[in-house]
């Protein structure tokens, strides 16, 4: 409670307080949420620009935290990235999408566009652990999942300046058939001849660039650089993902701009696997 008068400039701000109870309650709460599976997975679909077709879709993570009900990712993720719990809620994503990934096959067979593929995103901690390759391995094998349903998305921030450590492991899940993608794309200090030697196969670009695209006339510079970006990765045989599509008019644009995928609230908000059941069954039945 806020006092009268001249000791005001001694109270600590009460918000500030409990934000900071809550970052310490969190971090502490993080490994027995994991065991008490209090963590699930929302699924967000990728749309093909060209035809409407759900492509595949992107994981990602909740805490239903018993207190303090849903939790989005920007909550926790960095605290797991610090306290190293990342590491193995990163792999129970992974499998658990993976999983996902496998029942949407077996709903859809493998039509002619491949199976749906599930995007999971991987922070930079999981990109340091050793035992990445090999889990994700397991975690192909134990599901029977083919290597190219699988997508992961890497940050560039993560990838700048990374060394053959880093880059060796992605090389590798390259070479088995996994997809990598560069997230976030467009909000760094991207060097564009360092694509080259990164094994990526799509551009995620950031959500800015879709943002931009709100306004009509689009800022003619923003087109300009989007209409770069996409020449050069199709250049270099890279797919170019957009996010943050919220308006028709932002998809039109975007696929003018020769854009292939897209994800949004415009097509569908993140939510329960069965939501893209729907989407999917859907675009068969046209
Ligand atoms: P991200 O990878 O860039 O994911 C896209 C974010 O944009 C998601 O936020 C998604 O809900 C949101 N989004 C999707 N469509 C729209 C739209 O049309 N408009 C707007 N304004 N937003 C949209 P979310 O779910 O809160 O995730 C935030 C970030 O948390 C993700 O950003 C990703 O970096 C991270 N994250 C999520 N799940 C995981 C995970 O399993 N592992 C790791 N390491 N990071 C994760
Ligand atoms: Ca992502
Ligand atoms: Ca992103
Ligand atoms: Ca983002």
């Amino acid at each position: 409670a806020k006092s009268a008068g001249g000791n005001r400039f001694e109270l600590a701000d009460p918000e500030a307080d409990a934000r900071a109870i809550t970052r310490h309650g969190l971090t502490t709460a993080l490994p027995a949420a994991l065991d008490r599976g209090e963590f699930f997975i929302e699924y967000q679909p990728l749309v093909r620009l060209g035809d409407g077709s759900v492509r595949g879709a992107e994981a990602l993570v909740r805490w239903l935290h018993p207190q303090h009900g849903v939790l989005g990712p920007d909550r926790f993720i960095p605290l797991a990235e610090h306290t190293g719990l990342i590491v193995p809620l990163g792999r129970w994503v992974m499998e658990q999408s993976v999983r996902q990934a496998g029942k949407w096959r077996d709903l859809y067979g493998d039509g002619a566009e491949g199976s749906l593929r599930i995007n999971v995103n991987l922070s930079p901690c999981q990109l340091q652990h050793p035992g990445l390759v090999q889990d994700t391995v397991d975690i192909l094998e134990r599901t029977g999942v083919a290597p190219d349903a699988l997508c992961l998305e890497v940050t560039e921030s993560a990838l700048i300046g990374a060394d053959d450590d880093v880059l060796k492991p992605l090389h590798r899940l390259a070479e088995m058939g996994v997809d990598i993608a560069l997230d976030d794309f467009g909000t760094g200090y991207s060097n564009l001849a360092n694509l080259r030697r990164l094994p990526v196969s799509v551009l995620k670009l950031d959500r800015s660039f879709t943002r931009s695209m709100q306004q009509f006339p689009a800022d003619p510079v923003d087109l300009k650089i989007v209409e770069g970006i996409v020449a050069l990765a199709h250049s270099l045989d890279l797919a170019v993902t957009v996010e943050g599509v919220e308006t028709g008019a932002q998809a039109e644009q975007l696929r003018i701009l020769g854009c292939d995928t897209a994800q949004g609230w415009y097509y569908a908000r993140p939510g329960p696997p069965d939501r893209l059941h729907h989407l999917a069954l859907a675009d068969a039945t046209g």
